[in-house]
């Protein structure tokens, strides 16, 4: 018999079907006290050798339908190796994901998943280190601590940097990009690392929505706020996590916001060149970001227009 069960850390699914190996019928749940929806982590069983057929039947009303083209779904047996399914499809406002587990239990997720425990595992380990101050800022409306990671002399240092990740907790990846910039900031021996905190302090929330990813959110906190929405007039009510960092931030202070470009995976220099342009277009990648992460040459960036050869070279040395 077939089960699909989410009742643990982030999980998110609605089964409406399991009937049927070839046609199990889910629905993503709606983040809580809002519309917004996306983020799924679902867990099936019985299923080791048998060609599953699930269908997420309200794909189509997700928040942001353009994140299913070319989507493929992520998926673990032991839930740290996770690996993409390419034979997913999204077709007529259903996600389609084609499987055949090799075990009984596989679980699937929308992004590699990031829980609490690793969230709280990576504060404990960051705090050992002796260039490494854990802030204690304040509660979530759920109870769970808001924490800052100060790295570096603020005594001596000229800037202070910001880096806030997961304010919409379904984009797990910037927690585990946190995780990365964490272990450079704290090799003793990296020399990068140490130049940066001769002028820098940095000032790290790894995880502004503690709430929303254990709930298994995709953009809110628990009264279903949008966190990215607040810091205009954050209130402790509905957006404390918001409140407890800008609280941090000393009046005078002059404040700076930097976004890198968050899409794609896999092999950049594979990246759809149109893809590409469009995010020149946008301001999001400039001529030499195009060529240097992309291998996409403009011979005229201005207009847009792409060297094909030259991109094609460029590529083909990267191959
Ligand atoms: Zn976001």
């Amino acid at each position: 018999m077939i089960k699909v069960s989410s009742q643990f850390d982030a999980g998110n699914i609605e089964t409406i079907s399991t009937e049927n190996v070839r046609d199990i019928q889910l629905k993503i749940r709606k983040d809580r006290h809002s519309d917004f929806f996306q983020w799924f982590y679902f867990r099936v069983q019985n299923v080791a050798g048998q060609a599953v057929r699930m269908r997420i039947l309200n794909a189509g009303d997700a928040a942001y339908v353009g994140g299913w083209d070319g989507y493929h779904v992520v998926a673990s047996y032991d839930r740290k190796e996770w690996f993409r399914v390419s034979t997913t499809r999204y077709d007529q406002g259903e996600l389609i994901i084609d499987h055949t587990p090799e075990q009984q239990s596989i679980y699937y997720a929308y992004f590699a998943p990031y829980s609490y425990e690793q969230h709280l595992d990576l504060l404990a380990a960051a705090s050992q280190s002796d260039r490494c101050e854990i802030l204690d800022i304040g509660t979530t409306l759920e109870g769970r601590d808001l924490n800052v990671l100060r790295i570096g002399d603020p005594t001596t240092a000229k800037y202070n940097l910001w880096v806030t990740a997961r304010q919409h907790p379904g984009e797990t990846m910037a927690e585990w990009f946190v995780e990365g910039m964490l272990a450079r900031l704290l090799d003793l021996e990296d020399a990068l690392a140490g130049q940066l905190l001769d002028d820098c302090v940095f000032w790290v929330v790894p995880n502004m929505n503690p709430d929303g990813s254990v709930l298994g959110h995709l953009r809110t906190n628990a009264a279903g706020v949008n966190l990215n929405r607040e810091w205009q007039t954050p209130s402790l009510e509905r957006s404390p996590e918001v409140f407890s960092v800008i609280e941090q931030i000393m009046p005078g202070e002059k404040a700076a916001n930097m976004n890198p470009g968050g899409g794609g995976f896999g092999n950049p220099f594979e990246r759809d060149i149109d893809r590409v342009v469009q995010d020149a277009r946008n301001g999001l990648v400039s001529e030499k970001g195009a060529k240097m992460d992309y291998g996409v040459v403009f011979s005229d960036f201005k207009n847009l227009q792409v060297d094909a050869a030259a991109t094609q070279a460029l590529r083909a040395k990267h191959a």
